[in-house]
């Protein structure tokens, strides 16, 4: 698909919405740290080793697409040049990160070879099994990889995937976008989940929780969000789940980019954890 706001491996158009926001209160710090990572994840994106264990874990995604096994990517051939990332990008923006995300970088690069590379499996089996601050540096690392390796990969459509996981890295999503509609008859509006690791799309049902699957659109409320009226979040009464959803019809919305909207819109988080809700994949900003 095409994706209206910026794909997989887009880490330019990414750094250029994460300057324009003007974030005078608690996002302003975990924003000026994600054009840190940006920059980095831009650059590393350009070197050649880089690309190459891009190309390899996208090798088998057309056929696996073609047999429908899911996720697409290779990801076990992706754990070792991640694993061989951490260095580069503990050093590059250990300074930059709030001090206890500080602390997990110097702890992982402390690790022995062997283990930073079973870490990053395990992250790359789910991303759930690691400690929070360890999986965000393992995902600030694995972006060029994974994302470049999306970029070369077709995205199944529709009818081929509409599961809770992100069908070409596996991962849980991260948040979800409304879009214009698509021009097809009576379809309404479509929705796609957007994964935070190696940001595709897919599509996914307008009333339907993407934490536990509960489809009954009753048990599903949306709440706004007075500051940002393309930003709302979708509570489910039956996980207690909530997802972040970005409505890009909304008046405004034309310039929002969900993986960096995300991290600027924490208030919403912050509320949402008051209430004792809890989210799939942490946003940048760690809430
Ligand atoms: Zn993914
Ligand atoms: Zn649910």
């Amino acid at each position: 698909m095409k994706h209206p706001s910026a794909g997989p491996g887009d880490f330019e158009r990414r750094l250029e919405r994460a300057r324009s926001i003007e974030a005078a209160d608690a996002a302003a710090q975990p924003l000026a740290f994600l054009v840190r990572v940006l920059t980095h994840q831009l650059r590393r994106s350009a070197e050649p080793a880089v690309r190459e264990a891009a190309a390899r874990t996208a090798e088998d995604a057309l056929p696996n697409r073609l047999v429908q096994q899911y996720p697409l990517l290779d990801l076990t051939s992706a754990a070792a040049p991640i694993a061989g990332e951490t260095q580069a990008a503990v050093e590059e923006l250990g300074d930059a990160a709030p001090g206890p995300l500080r602390e997990a970088g110097l702890s992982l690069v402390a690790r022995s070879e062997m283990e930073q590379r079973e870490l990053v499996e395990a992250w790359l089996d789910d991303t759930s099994l690691l400690d929070p601050r360890l999986a965000l540096w393992i995902r600030v690392t694995a972006g060029p990889i994974l994302e470049l390796a999306a970029a070369r990969s077709e995205p199944p459509e529709k009818e081929e995937w509409t599961g809770l996981a992100c069908p070409l890295c596996g991962d849980a999503p991260q948040c979800s976008v409304i879009v214009e509609e698509s021009g097809a008859f009576l379809q309404g509006s479509p929705r796609y989940l957007v994964c935070g690791r190696c940001a595709g799309w897919w599509d996914f049902p307008r009333a339907k929780c993407p934490t536990c699957g509960e489809d009954d659109s009753r048990k599903i409320s949306p709440y706004a969000a007075e500051d940002w009226p393309w930003a709302r979040i979708d509570v489910c009464e039956a996980c207690r789940g909530y997802i972040k959803t970005f409505d890009l019809r909304e008046k405004g919305a034309m310039k929002v980019v969900p993986l960096v909207d995300d991290v600027a819109t924490l208030a919403l988080d912050v509320w949402a954890h008051e209430q004792g809700l809890t989210r799939q994949g942490l946003s940048l900003a760690g809430v």
